[in-house]
């Protein structure tokens, strides 16, 4: 069946995220993959800048994955995850992430996706004050651009306003403040910016009133909102403050997780830990939908003296089969050592982004952590101003791709590539000579 054919019947009845028939009209209807690349109906080869969705890092069509998911499901495709059941998947996920994530992350809480691992720690947040005899304190401070998932908490906490108008009144208690964005943050006369931004989380804590906040949810590299990679004094101070006013800090490793920006997680590169960890995508290299959150000794021992039970539950928690897969996924990201490769090739792909388009009139920006980079489009080099909505920049450069063979996403104006870790020099080096090319195509070459 051709992709014409395929189209028409998806507008019949499929609703897609971030819907609207005219994106559907063009859609790719993807049919294989084989590492990098990824095969649409009509056999046109792409290669996937965005590994899927930020989450296929061990590439498309690694047979173990198939084989582990196999295995299991073969064994038992389901069982409870509910207080009472267990299974031995789960054990040795959770085993094996106390070993992998930061060392004060003791204890683990599965669940399917994103939203549900920042749903989960919302809540978790809110019920340890409460433990804690401080019930007050269930504020949520988030970021502007951060993006945390579609559940109505999750949205309330995305800081990237267009998710908002459908469905607001958004949740109570949802506060942000700007993101660090070193391209774009102002900070007041003279100060260091990375202070500066940071101690915006101070004076929200002061405004809010510290007894009245939760946690502070935060991405180590902002991802859906245009590749932000904070600078090195941000972090430090983010946890003084968090510590200062007894405000959990939430690292959202979402994306960051599991090795894409060089290290196997975010904050490891400025030194600091999280209070509460959320994950999911590269854990399976989305071959199972499975995500979570982890939670440090103090947090786990008090939950663990609550008297009453954590009334908080999936379906799915602790998937024998996700998890059979996250176990298999781990062993690839350990034995090929992912770290380095995103590193050695995030740092390659930077390079020659820079080298390309760095000089180019209409690129303000170009930036990037392992292989998380992006290229900020603008009108004017001098000032930063931005490009009319109307004029789609980023949009007709996102087209231009595409017609040479390379599929990513876009924010706004900003070009963002997260290339699976198994992605080869050569293909970086195609991926970046395709994005020259449709620059000039739209803009010129500057
Ligand atoms: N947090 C971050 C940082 C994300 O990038 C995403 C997804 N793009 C989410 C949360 C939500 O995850 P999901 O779509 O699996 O619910």
């Amino acid at each position: 069946m051709s992709q014409a054919d395929y189209r028409s019947r998806d507008l019949e009845h499929v609703i897609h995220p971030l819907h609207h028939d005219a994106l559907v009209q063009q859609a790719h209807v993807w049919v294989r993959g084989e590492g990098a690349c990824l095969y649409d109906a009509d056999g046109k080869c792409f290669l996937d800048g965005a590994s899927g969705l930020w989450n296929v890092v061990a590439g498309h069509g690694r047979q173990e994955l198939v084989q582990a998911a196999a295995d299991q499901m073969q064994q038992l495709g389901f069982c409870s995850g509910f207080a009472g059941n267990t299974n031995p998947r789960a054990i040795e996920l959770a085993e094996r992430l106390a070993d992998l994530t930061y060392p004060s992350i003791e204890k683990f809480f599965f669940t399917s996706g994103g939203a549900e691992a920042t749903e989960t720690s919302i809540k978790t947040a809110r019920h340890y004050w409460k433990l804690r005899g401080q019930p007050e304190k269930t504020k949520t401070i988030s970021l502007t651009w951060g993006y945390h998932g579609l559940t109505l908490a999750a949205m309330s906490a995305t800081g990237i306003e267009s998710y908002w108008p459908a469905f607001e009144p958004r949740v109570p208690g949802f506060i942000h403040i700007p993101s660090h964005y070193p391209y774009r943050y102002q900070a007041p006369g003279g100060e260091d910016p990375a202070i500066a931004a940071a101690n915006e989380l101070e004076q929200a804590i002061l405004r809010e009133g510290a007894e009245t906040v939760a946690m502070f949810l935060v991405e180590p590299v902002q991802g859906a909102g245009g590749i932000i990679v904070p600078p090195d004094g941000y972090f430090p101070r983010i946890r003084e403050i968090c510590d200062r006013y007894e405000v959990l800090m939430v690292a959202d490793e979402i994306i960051t997780g599991f090795g894409r920006t060089g290290r196997m997680f975010g904050l490891e590169h400025w030194g600091i830990e999280p209070d509460i960890i959320q994950f999911a995508k590269a854990i399976t290299s989305g071959y199972f939908p499975l995500g979570g959150i982890g939670i440090n000794g103090e947090i786990a021992s008090v939950l663990e003296a609550s008297e009453s039970p954590f009334m908080h539950a999936f379906t799915y928690n602790g998937h024998p089969v996700g998890c059979a897969v996250a176990l298999r996924n781990l062993d690839i990201i350990e034995q090929e050592n992912f770290c380095e490769q995103a590193a050695t090739k995030g740092d390659h792909l930077l390079e020659r982004l820079q080298a390309t388009l760095g000089g180019h009139p209409h690129v303000g920006d170009v930036r990037g952590k392992g292989l998380m980079c992006g290229v900020e489009f603008v009108r004017d080099r001098s000032t930063g101003e931005e490009f009319g909505r109307e004029e789609a920049v980023g949009q007709r450069i996102h087209m231009e791709t595409q017609k040479r063979g390379l599929f990513t996403r876009v924010r706004g104006d900003v070009f963002c590539l997260a290339p699976p870790v198994v992605t080869q020099i050569e293909q970086l080096d195609q991926i970046v000579d395709v994005l020259v090319d449709s620059v000039d195509a739209v803009l010129g070459e500057g």
